[in-house]
C-alpha cells in the first residue's frame, strides 16, 4: 500500500518527539462533522487509504446517533470486505511483577505496598509454558514490569526458555513482548532471541496527564518512552505493537495521538505498527486515578470502529479486560487478536485449580476469564475462523498485516488456509466432542467460499496429513 504524504510532517525523525498537543487540539477544534464528510472519509478507507488527521478529527468528533451508526457500519464493512472472518487467539504470560516504576493505575507500581511480588524461575516458565501448550495455544506474548532484575539478557533468554518448551504435539510458535523500552543493544538482542512483536503503550499522549500518571522511575519520561519504538526499528525490529490507556485522559485526544504515532512510524521507518491496542482503565490493587476520562462502553466501541477505518492495514488487539459482552459486539467492527484462556496471575497457568482473582497478586482486573476452550467455541459459534497462524512471520513474509491488507487475494492464498490448518490441528488434539463438530462444520463452510483458490485440493491433502498426525504444515 502507498502511504499517504499528506499525513507526513517534516518534523518526523526517527528518535525526535512527534506529538505537538497544540497540532492535535488545534485539528481536533476545526473538525465539524456533517453526513457528507462523515460518508466520504469512510468511503476514503473502504478504498483502502490511510485517513489524515483531519479525516479522524472529524470521526472522532461526531456525536449524531446516525453518523455513528454509519461509523459502526463503515468499519464492519472494512472488517468483512477485507479482513473476512479470521481471528487469530494468543495469551499473555506474565513473567514478572517487580517494577520500579509508580504509575498510579497499576497494581505493579512500586508504591504499592499491597502487591504480592514474584519472577517466575526457569522451570516454573517451563511448567507454565507446558500448561498453556496443553490447552492448544501457540502464541504468547510475554510480560514484564520495569526492573533492573529483567534486564534485555534476561528477557532474550526467557524468548528461548519458551521457544524450546514442547509437550505433546504442543509449541509455542510465536513469542510476542511487552516490556520496558531498552537501548539499542539490548534491542537487538531480544531481536535476535526471536520475537514476534514488541510491543509498548505510551498510556497517555497528553503530557500533563502523562506527568500525572507517572510519579516515579525511568516511564516517568515522556519523550524517552515516546521514540522507544524508534529505537526498536533502528536495532532491526521491524514488527511493532502501539497502545494508549483508555481512561486516563480525553479519548478523543488519545485517538489522535495514536494516529500521529502510525504517521511517524510510516514517515520515519516506512512501516507502521504491526497491531494497535486500545486497553480500557480496569480496577487494580491499590490504584489512584481520576474518574473524569473513564470511557463508556458506547464510547469504547466508537473508538473501535475509529481506529479500524483510521489505520485499516493494522491488527488491532482486543484483551480480556473487556467482558465478554463487549468483546463479542466489539468483535465486529474491526478486531483481529484477541486473548482467550487468560490468566494474569504470576505462575496460574500451572495451578490446577481456578483461583478467584486476588488484585494483589496481578495488574489488574480482567473481566473475561473464559477457558480457550470456550472462546474457541463461542467464535465457531458465530461463523468466526479461530486461527492460530504463525506462517508469515515463519516464512520470513514480514509485513504480513500489509500483504493481507493490499496484496489482492493474499488472504485466500494463505490466512485463510493457515487458519484452517491451525484449526484443524487444535480440533484433532485438544477440542471436546461439541467444539469439534462445530469446527469442521466451520472448516468445511470456509473451504467452499475459498472461491478460486487453485491450491484447494493441496489443502484438503494438508488437512488429511493432520488428521493422520502430521503437524506443523502451513502456507
Ligand atoms: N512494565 C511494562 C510497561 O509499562 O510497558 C509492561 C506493561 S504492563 C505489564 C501492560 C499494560 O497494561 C500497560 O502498558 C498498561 O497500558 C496496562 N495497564 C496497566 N494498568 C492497567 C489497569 N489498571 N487497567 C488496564 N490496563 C492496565
Ligand atoms: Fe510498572 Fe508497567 Fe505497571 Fe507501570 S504499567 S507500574 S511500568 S508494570
Amino acid at each position: 500500500m502507498k502511504f499517504n504524504p499528506e499525513n507526513y510532517n517534516i518534523k518526523d525523525q526517527p528518535g525526535l518527539p512527534f506529538i505537538d498537543q497544540e497540532e492535535i487540539e488545534r485539528i481536533l477544534g476545526a473538525a465539524i462533522p456533517d453526513r457528507n464528510s462523515v460518508e466520504r472519509i469512510i468511503q476514503k478507507s473502504l478504498n483502502k487509504q490511510r485517513l489524515s488527521m483531519q479525516d479522524v478529527a472529524v470521526l472522532v468528533n461526531t456525536t449524531d446517533p446516525e453518523l455513528i451508526e454509519l461509523i459502526k457500519e463503515g468499519a464492519k464493512t472494512l472488517k468483512e470486505t477485507v479482513y473476512g472472518n479470521r481471528i487469530v487467539l494468543f495469551a499473555p504470560l506474565y513473567i514478572g511483577n517487580f517494577c520500579s516504576n509508580n504509575c498510579r493505575y497499576c497494581g505493579f507500581r512500586a508504591s504499592n505496598p499491597h502487591a504480592e511480588r514474584r519472577t517466575l524461575s526457569h522451570n516454573e516458565i517451563i511448567k507454565n509454558v507446558e500448561a498453556l501448550e496443553e490447552n492448544g495455544q501457540k502464541r504468547l506474548i510475554l510480560v514484564y514490569g520495569e526492573h533492573k532484575t529483567y534486564s534485555a539478557d534476561y528477557i532474550a533468554e526467557t524468548v528461548r526458555t519458551v521457544y524450546q518448551v514442547k509437550k505433546g504435539n504442543g509449541e509455542i510458535r510465536r513469542v510476542n513482548i511487552n516490556a520496558a523500552p531498552m537501548d539499542l543493544e539490548g534491542f537487538k538482542k531480544v531481536h535476535q532471541a526471536g520475537i514476534g512483536t514488541y510491543q509498548i503503550f505510551q498510556e497517555t499522549y497528553h503530557p500533563q496527564t502523562y506527568k500525572k500518571y507517572h510519579e516515579g522511575g525511568k516511564k516517568a519520561n515522556y519523550e524517552y518512552r515516546l521514540t522507544s519504538l524508534d529505537t526498536a526499528f533502528q536495532a532491526g525490529i521491524d514488527d511493532v505493537g502501539i497502545g494508549a490507556l483508555f481512561g486516563l485522559y480525553d479519548w478523543r485526544f488519545e485517538v489522535m495521538g495514536l494516529v500521529r504515532h502510525v504517521n511517524h512510524l510510516e514517515a520515519c521507518f516506512n512501516v507502521g505498527p504491526h497491531t494497535i491496542s486500545f486497553p480500557r482503565l480496569q480496577n487494580a490493587s491499590d490504584i489512584d486515578i481520576d474518574e473524569d476520562y473513564l470511557v463508556s462502553d458506547e464510547e469504547f466501541v466508537r473508538i473501535v470502529a475509529i481506529l479500524r477505518l483510521a489505520v485499516p492495514y493494522t491488527g488491532m488487539i482486543l484483551t480480556a479486560r473487556e467482558p465478554r459482552h463487549i468483546r463479542d459486539e466489539v468483535l465486529q467492527f474491526g478486531c483481529s487478536q484477541i486473548d482467550a484462556g487468560t490468566k494474569i496471575e504470576l505462575g496460574a497457568y500451572a495451578e490446577e485449580f481456578k483461583q478467584a482473582q486476588n488484585l494483589d497478586k496481578e495488574q489488574f482486573l480482567i473481566r473475561d476469564d473464559r477457558s480457550l476452550n470456550e472462546v474457541i467455541d463461542e467464535l465457531l459459534g458465530h461463523g468466526y475462523l479461530p486461527s492460530f497462524c504463525t506462517a508469515c512471520y515463519r516464512k520470513g513474509r514480514t509485513g504480513e498485516h500489509f500483504m493481507e491488507f493490499s496484496v489482492p487475494g493474499f488472504i485466500k492464498r494463505y490466512c485463510t488456509p493457515n487458519a484452517i490448518l491451525t484449526l484443524a490441528e487444535y480440533l484433532m488434539d485438544y477440542a471436546p466432542e461439541a467444539t469439534k463438530e462445530k469446527g469442521w462444520k466451520v472448516i468445511t463452510e470456509n473451504i467452499m467460499q475459498l472461491n478460486g483458490f487453485n491450491r484447494k485440493d493441496e489443502l484438503l491433502n494438508r488437512i488429511e496429513r493432520i488428521r493422520q498426525g502430521e503437524r506443523d504444515i502451513y502456507f
